[in-house]
Order: structure tokens, then sequence, then C-alpha cells
């Protein structure tokens, strides 16, 4: 039977604040966890880890600007491409910035895509 009690997640917190979990090992099963940068941070052509800066992003035939939005790069420059969420940022302002120019030129298409500086 295990020496460890059954317990919510708050009482396991409490629980390991006053216990050792070396004392514990036999109960404990071997997992594997991987660390280090998430696949998609890798240049998709060297497999180098992409290094970070800072950009301003241009919408709206610059109209609008984005300031300071995290942009990955390789580090011998295969690739760039603007990270995760700050591509979600971009994406949701331009459909914004869509609906607005729709609404107010209802003849015409839409906007250009996003120029990076
Ligand atoms: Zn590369």
């Amino acid at each position: 039977m295990s020496k460890i009690p059954k317990m919510t997640r708050r009482q396991e917190g409490e629980f390991w604040k006053t216990h050792d979990a070396t004392d514990y090992l036999d109960e404990m099963a071997p997992v594997e966890v991987t660390v280090g940068p998430r696949p998609q941070n890798k240049c998709n052509v060297c497999r180098k880890i992409m290094l970070s800066r800072d950009v301003d992003v241009n919408l709206a035939a610059g109209k609008v600007q984005l300031r300071q939005l995290r942009q990955l790069y390789c580090p011998d420059e295969h690739e760039t491409r603007l990270a995760d969420e700050a591509q979600r940022l971009v994406d949701a302002i331009e459909a914004v910035l869509r609906l607005a120019w729709i609404h107010t030129h209802p003849s015409q298409k839409g906007l250009s895509s996003a120029n990076v500086d």
C-alpha cells in the first residue's frame, strides 16, 4: 500500500512542503522529460535554434504600426518569422482592420498583407 495518501492538488502542495520526496522513491516511476527550445523555434533549413529580436510591424500601408513584436531569425539568415504570439496579434489586428476597411470602403476588397521592417 502507498505511503503517499490520496490528496487533492491543494493538499499535495502542503504535503510536499513538509515531506521529502526521496523518502518515497520506491513509489515513483521514471518519466521522460524533454527540455529546451520548442521544435518550431528551429530553423527549417539548418535546424539551428532561432534567435529573437524586437521589430516594428507596419500594417495597412504604414497607417498602423505595431511596435516591438518578437521576431525569430536564423543566425545564418535562412529564415525570419514572427514569434507565434506576435503573429497571432498581427492576425487579430489585421482582421479588425479588414472589417473596418470593408465597412468604410464597401466596393473594395481589403488590405495588403503585413510588411515587416
Ligand atoms: Zn538556418
